[in-house]
Parts: C-alpha cells; structure tokens; sequence
C-alpha cells in the first residue's frame, strides 16, 4: 500500500511528499486490537478506495484546534470533548446530530459563563466506529461469537454473519464520517473552521489499516495528518510506547490524545510524552486520564509530576466514565452520575494542589433522553430503570440532563 500523492489531496499544495521511509513505520511494530479480516483483497481494495478519496478534514483546520489547546495547556481555556462511545451507521440522523450539538453547546454555555475560560468543543463525533474491546468473543448461552468491534469491523446483531468482519465497512466510515461532516458544517454553530462556537472532531485511531489510508502529505507544513479527524486520540489498551498505534501517531501532525488508566506509571506517561511530543508543543499532546473516582486521587499525582517536571507541556483531561463502569441491576454497563462527579472533582484537587491546570472533561453523552447512566437529578434515571431506554451500542452515556447538569457541576468546581 503507498501513500497518496499531494495532487490527490488537493487542500494543500501542489508540491508532491517528500519519500517518507517512515511514513508506514507503524506496520513493523504489534498493533493491538486489529480485526482478523477474513478477506484481504477486500481489505486490500477498501484502503485502496480510501487512499483515493478526498480528505475529511483539512489540515489547516488540524492546526487550528492545535492552536486552541495550546491555549488549554496555558491554562487559559477548557476543552470539552464527548459524544457516542460508538457511533453508528443507523443512528446517523440530523434529530441525533442536532441533539447532540445542542447538547455539548449548553454545556460549553454553562463551563464558560461560570468561568471566562474560552470552551474549546470537540466531539467524539464523525469517525468514533471502532472500538478495541476486553473479551475478543461475547457469549450468549451455547452461543459464542466474536465481539462487536463498532460499524467499522462488524455488525452488532448476535449471528455469526453479522459479527464476521467485513472490510467494506471501512468505506462506509468514511462516507458517515462524510456526511456527518457536511452536516456539521452547514450548522452555523458548528463550523470547524469558523469561531467562535465551532466544533472540531475526534475518534479513537484504532484501525490503524484505515487511518493510515486517510493520512495526507500537506505541503503547507511539510507533514502528514490524519484527515480521518481533526484530533485522534490512542486508548487504554493500544499505548504502549513500542506499539503501532503510538508509532503511527508520531507520524502525524494533528493534536493527538492518549487515554490513562488507573494502571498506568509516571514513566510510561512521560515515555509517551517523548514519544509523541519530543518537541514539547503545547497543544500537541493531550493526556485523557481514565482512572476511576477511587483510583484518581492516589495514582494521578505522580504522572502530573512527573510529566511536568519533565517540560511536556501536556493537556490534562477527565475522562470520568471508563474507570467508573459497572452492572446495573438488569445486567446492563452503568455508570453513576455521582461517581463521575467524584472522579473529576478528585481530578480538580490534583491540579490545584500541584499548581497545574485541569484542563478538561472527555465525556460519553447523547442529547436523547436515554436511561444508560444512573443518577443525576435534572433528567435522574433510577438504577432500577437503567434498561428502559438503552440505546448505546457499546459504553453507556450521559442523557441531555445529565450533561448539562454535569457541566454545571464541573463550572462550579472550576469557579472555586
Ligand atoms: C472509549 O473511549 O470508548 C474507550 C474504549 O476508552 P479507553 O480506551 O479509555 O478504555
Ligand atoms: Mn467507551
């Protein structure tokens, strides 16, 4: 597979990439949670439809939000970052666009007015169809198949055709992520590329076959972005500093995340920060720490640090939903709305004991009225009730009311 060529991109230039020998470095190193593609011409003729195809996302627009969370790493401005924890290709409505939208900019009206801190939005929104999953099978009674790895992989419906992967799938990501975009862009509140009030995109860079294939040489800046999304971020299970997923992100020049778990060290957390930001770019790197409401308050302290001490100028974020995971009564993934308040409030006492900045949130919402979270109290769901209206393809979300409640909950902490 090559790279494509800078008359293909279009946005940037006419000059052609320089031969990068690194550019696909990340196929020598083990890529964690890739699916067994069952059929590799049709994986083969998937990234070579995607190779082809415009960029989703503009460079220049990668830069700008580069821009604003540089801004997030001088303490003078909070990303608010959420959505689905899986998108998927039924649910691409404008009704569940525009509650979503309407969603995070509640959310962003009440962290802001509380605080004059500028809010930089961005959603897990317009690529977020992966997901890397802690069981490789799922079993249902006699019944064991492969698990449901988001839209991009498979299907989530329980036959063993629909959970064979299908690398099809990948072009179809594109074209959801696409329309999901022109969408966002014909929302005057919404534009990526027009503050205030824009919305920048974000999705976990799992797929490694298919984000590669969407990488472009930009000739304004001599490097490479993934125009898959304005930022990707690296999960829990995929960052180990030697793997793929950390090599391909060194590659590219868009902002880039990494999720950290509660098992996660000082030196791992600054091997990362040399790794991915050796140049000590504010706005570059972003730590999404997912630790736990029990865990944050012992284990984050010493990264922060550390990190610091080491002159990474990093954005600290909350991510106060995958430590704080548990079983509903009915069996259903919940999460409490008090223990994800605990997590980024023992997120704030970290960083006002050590003098840094808390940075943000990185949330799983939707604007529907769904029951997949438990507690709150402006849209409260029972535990009992967790069941009733759950629509998640994978994690559970906070519901309308429980953003907006949420956001007013982490503006006051932020006042204090
Ligand atoms: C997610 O963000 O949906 C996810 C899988 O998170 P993590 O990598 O932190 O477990
Ligand atoms: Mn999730």
């Amino acid at each position: 597979m090559s790279f494509v060529t800078a008359a293909v991109h279009g946005a940037a230039g006419a000059c052609p990439p320089p031969d990068d020998p690194k550019a696909e470095s990340w196929r020598s190193r083990p890529a964690a949670h890739q699916p067994d593609w069952p059929d590799p011409a049709a994986l083969r003729a998937a990234v070579d439809a995607l190779t082809a195809r415009p960029p989703l996302v503009a460079a220049r627009e990668c830069d700008l939000l580069r821009e604003r969370l540089a801004a997030v790493a001088r303490g003078e401005a909070f990303l608010l970052q959420g959505g689905d924890c899986a998108e998927t290709f039924d649910a691409l409505t404008a009704d569940q666009l525009d509650g979503k939208l309407h969603t995070l900019g509640r959310m962003a009206t009440a962290l802001t007015s509380a605080t004059r801190l500028r809010v930089v939005t961005v959603g897990r929104i317009a690529g977020q169809y992966a997901k890397p999953r802690s069981s490789p099978t799922e079993t249902r009674g006699a019944l064991t198949l492969p698990a449901y790895r988001g839209d991009a992989v498979n299907d989530r419906r329980f036959t063993a055709e629909a959970r064979t992967p299908d690398a099809q799938r990948l072009t179809r990501v594109y074209d959801a992520s696409a329309a999901t975009l022109n969408y966002l862009r014909t929302r005057p509140a919404a534009r990526p590329d027009d503050p205030p009030g824009q919305l920048f995109t974000s999705h976990e860079a799992l797929l490694l076959e298919y984000e590669s294939a969407l990488t472009r040489f930009d000739a304004r800046t001599a490097g490479r972005y993934a125009t898959s999304g304005h930022m990707v971020w690296i999960g829990e299970r995929t960052r180990r500093p030697d793997g793929a997923h950390v090599e391909f992100a060194s590659r590219i020049r868009n902002p880039v995340g990494v999720k950290l778990g509660p098992r996660s060290t000082a030196d791992e957390a600054l091997a990362l920060a040399d790794r991915l930001d050796p140049r000590r770019e504010p706005g570059r790197l972003t730590f999404i720490v997912r630790m736990g409401a029990a865990a944050v308050r012992d284990v984050l302290p010493p990264l922060v640090e550390k990190v610091t001490a080491g002159g990474a100028p990093v954005v600290w974020v909350c991510d106060p939903m995958h430590g704080n995971t548990v079983q509903s009564p009915s069996g259903h993934k919940t999460r409490h709305f008090e223990a994800i308040v605990d997590e980024v409030s023992g997120f704030f006492e970290v960083h006002r004991a050590l003098g840094t900045h808390p940075g943000g949130v990185h949330l799983e919402l939707t604007g529907a009225p769904v029951t997949e979270c438990a507690g709150g109290t402006l849209a409260p769901v029972a535990a009992a009730d967790v069941g009733l209206r759950y629509e998640s393809a994978c994690d559970p979300r906070l519901n309308h009311g429980q953003s907006v409640e949420l956001a007013h909950r982490v503006a006051h902490l932020m006042a204090d």
